[in-house]
C-alpha cells in the first residue's frame, strides 16, 4: 500500500484527493487533438495518459476531435488518428465525439454570457486590440466598445451569426480585467467571424469560437472531470476555470498540466513534421524516420514497446528530453522474445567451401528464437556456396579479428567449421569470392568437442536465399550538431536512409507477409515495409540495431 503511494504521479495524487474530498463521484478524461496533422509520440504520451487513468479509476475516456477551427482540418487526419488511438490500445469503445457538434451550444453559452453582462461586440481590429491589451509591465486599456448595453451586444451578436460582417470586422469578447497581471484575462476575443466552410458542419456558421472559450465548455458538456493537458496551457487555467464558473456548470471540469515529451534527435513539433512531408523530404507522415505514430508502426514498433517507454518516461510537472535510445531499447526488449531470429546477409560476398560436394543440399534444424522455445524451429538449406557479409571476410586482418582471413577457421553459425584457404579479387581489388574447406566432424549438434573457434559467423546459402531490399535509418536530425540551423530550419542528417539493395534472406523468409519482425541475427530487428513491399519485391526497414549504449536508469 505504502509503495502503491509512492509510485502515484502527481495527477493522480489530484484525482485521489478529489474524489476523497467529493469534488467528483467519478473520473473521466479525454483525448482532444485536432484534425490538423497526424500524431506522434507526444500525442501517445497524452492518449495512454488520459485512457490509463480512466481505466484505473474505472472511468471513462471520451475521444474528441477538438474541429473548431475549420481552416486547418481535414477528414484525412481524423481517419488517420482513429486508427492510430486503435492501434495504440486505447479504446474509446462508443465515446466518439467531435467538438463541432456542439456549436449550437457553444453559441448559446456566449449568448447567455452577454445577458449576464459578462461579454460583450468589439469594433477593434486585430491590431488595435493587441495594442490596448497591454504588455507584462503594463495594463491593457478597455475597449471603447466594452460598455455597449445587453441589448446592442445581443443583436450585434446576432448579426455576427447571420454573415452580416466580414471576417475581423467584429469579435466577441469576455469582459474581464484589462488589468489583470494575466493577459490572457485581458477580456480575450472568444468568438470570431469566419466565412470560411467547415469539414463536418458545412456553411452552417461563419462564427467559430475561441479555443480558450470553446475547450471548457467541451469538457463540461461531455462530464469531463480532469482536463489534462500540456504546461503553455498553464496561464490559460484562471480562464479555463472563469468560463465554466460563468456558465454555472454542476461538478465543473478542472484542468491540470503536465509537461510534454521532447525525444532527441527526432523531430516532433506537428509544423515541422509537415514540411518535411510537403517539402517531398520524407516518404509521407508515416516516413520510417519520423515518430509519428504512423512511422512507427510502420517502421516496427509494436503498441507494446511505445506502452512501456510512455511508462519508464513517467508524468512530470518540468519539460525535459528524453533520449531516443531509450525508445530503442523498449523495442528491443518487446521484441527480443517475439520475433523469430533468421541470418539475413546485407552485404553480401560468395563463400565457396571447395570440399562439399557440388549438388548436395542438407537441412539444418534450428530454433527459432532460443529464449521461447515455443516460437518452434526451422529447417535451414545449406550447400556448397554460400553468401556471408562482406565484413566478416578480411584479406590482413587487424589484431583481435576473429572472422575469416587467409588460413584462420570460423563457425559458419548452425552449421559446420570452416578454413578459409584462399579468395578471389577482382581488377577495381575488391574480393568477390572466399574459398573455404569444411570439416564435416564439425557439424552444429554432433557435439564436436576436438578443437575451438573464436569467431561464428552467419549465412544465407546462395541458391536458397531471398533477394531483398534492406534500409537502414539514422536519426534525421543530429541534437549534438543542433537540432535547427541559423535560418531555422531543420538541420538534416543527409545519411539518415541509407537503401541496401542486394540483400539475400534464409530460405525461411519466403513467405512474409507486411509488417513481421524479425532479429536478423548479429544485425538488429527489421520489419517486412507495408507500403513498399510488392509481389516481386520485399523491402525491409530496420527498426533498431542490436548495439546499445542505454542503460535503465537505477530504480
Ligand atoms: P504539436 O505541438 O505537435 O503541433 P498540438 O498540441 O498542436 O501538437 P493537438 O492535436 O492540439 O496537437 O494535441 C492533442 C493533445 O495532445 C493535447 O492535449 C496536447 O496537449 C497533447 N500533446 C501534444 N503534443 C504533446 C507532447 N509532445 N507530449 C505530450 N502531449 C502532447
Ligand atoms: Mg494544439
Amino acid at each position: 500500500m505504502e509503495n502503491e503511494m509512492i509510485s502515484k504521479n502527481f495527477i493522480e495524487q489530484i484525482i485521489d484527493k478529489d474524489l476523497a474530498e467529493g469534488h467528483y463521484d467519478h473520473v473521466q478524461t479525454r483525448f482532444p487533438p485536432e484534425p490538423n496533422g497526424y500524431l506522434h509520440i507526444g500525442h501517445a504520451k497524452s492518449i495512454l495518459l488520459n485512457y490509463g487513468l480512466a481505466k484505473k479509476y474505472n472511468g471513462r475516456f471520451n475521444m474528441r476531435f477538438d474541429d473548431t477551427n475549420p481552416t486547418k482540418e481535414k477528414l484525412e487526419f481524423v481517419e488517420s488518428i482513429l486508427a492510430d488511438i486503435k492501434w495504440l490500445g486505447a479504446d474509446w469503445e462508443d465515446r466518439l465525439f467531435f467538438a463541432s457538434n456542439y456549436f449550437q451550444q457553444m453559441y448559446e453559452a456566449a449568448v447567455k454570457l452577454i445577458k449576464k453582462g459578462k461579454a460583450y461586440v468589439c469594433d477593434l481590429s486585430a491590431d488595435e486590440i493587441r495594442e490596448y491589451r497591454g504588455t507584462l509591465q503594463e495594463p491593457g486599456r478597455n475597449s471603447p466598445y466594452r460598455d455597449r448595453t445587453i441589448e446592442e451586444n445581443l443583436e450585434l451578436f446576432e448579426n455576427m451569426k447571420n454573415g452580416k460582417y466580414q471576417d475581423g470586422e467584429k469579435v466577441l469578447r469576455a469582459k474581464i480585467d484589462m488589468a489583470s497581471p494575466n493577459i490572457n484575462m485581458r477580456d480575450p476575443v472568444i468568438y470570431r467571424v469566419a466565412h470560411i466552410t467547415h469539414h463536418n458542419t458545412g456553411d452552417t456558421w461563419c462564427i467559430y469560437p475561441m479555443y480558450d472559450f470553446a475547450h471548457p465548455i467541451e469538457d463540461a458538456i461531455e462530464g469531463i472531470t480532469h482536463s489534462i493537458c500540456t504546461l503553455e496551457f498553464e496561464d490559460h487555467r484562471p480562464l479555463y476555470d472563469w468560463v465554466v464558473k460563468e456558465l454555472g456548470y454542476p461538478q465543473p471540469p478542472k484542468q491540470i498540466e503536465f509537461a510534454k515529451l521532447y525525444l532527441t534527435n527526432v523531430v516532433t513539433g506537428k509544423r515541422y513534421i509537415k514540411k518535411l512531408v510537403e517539402d517531398g523530404i520524407v516518404d509521407g507522415w508515416d516516413d520510417p524516420r519520423l515518430v509519428t505514430i504512423a512511422a512507427l508502426r510502420r517502421r516496427g514498433f509494436t503498441p507494446e514497446s511505445i506502452q512501456m517507454f510512455i511508462e519508464l518516461v513517467g508524468v512530470s510537472k518540468s519539460n525535459s528530453s528524453v533520449d531516443y535510445a531509450m525508445l530503442e531499447y523498449c523495442i528491443r526488449e518487446d521484441l527480443k522474445n517475439k520475433a523469430p531470429r533468421v541470418m539475413a546477409v546485407l552485404d553480401p560476398i560468395k563463400l565457396v567451401i571447395d570440399n562439399y560436394p557440388e549438388d548436395k543440399v542438407e537441412y539444418f534444424d534450428v530454433v527459432n528464437n532460443p529464449e521461447d522455445e515455443s516460437l518452434g524451429s526451422r529447417k535451414v538449406p545449406f550447400c556448397r556456396e554460400l553468401y556471408i557479409e562482406r565484413e566478416d571476410f578480411m584479406e590482413i586482418p587487424p589484431k583481435k579479428y576473429f572472422r575469416l582471413f587467409p588460413g584462420n577457421e570460423v563457425r559458419l553459425m548452425n552449421a559446420y567449421f570452416v578454413k578459409c584457404e584462399s579468395f578471389v579479387k577482382d581488377e577495381n581489388g575488391n574480393i568477390t569470392e572466399v574459398h573455404c574447406t569444411y570439416d564435416e566432424e564439425t557439424r552444429s549438434g554432433s557435439g564436436f568437442e576436438g578443437r575451438k573457434v573464436k569467431g561464428t559467423i552467419h549465412w544465407v546459402s546462395a541458391k536458397h536465399g531471398i533477394p531483398a531490399v534492406v534500409r537502414l535509418y539514422e536519426n534525421i536530425v543530429d541534437e549534438e550538431k543542433g537540432k535547427l540551423n541559423e535560418d531555422g530550419t531543420l538541420n538534416l542528417n543527409p545519411n539518415s536512409l541509407k537503401v541496401l539493395e542486394g540483400c539475400y534472406l534464409e530460405e525461411s523468409m519466403a513467405d512474409v507477409k507486411k509488417m513481421d519482425k524479425f532479429q536478423f541475427v548479429r544485425q538488429g530487428y527489421f520489419c517486412v515495409d507495408a507500403k513498399d513491399t510488392t509481389e516481386e519485391q520485399l523491402v525491409f526497414n530496420r527498426i533498431v540495431s542490436l548495439k546499445s549504449s542505454f542503460k535503465l536508469p537505477q530504480q
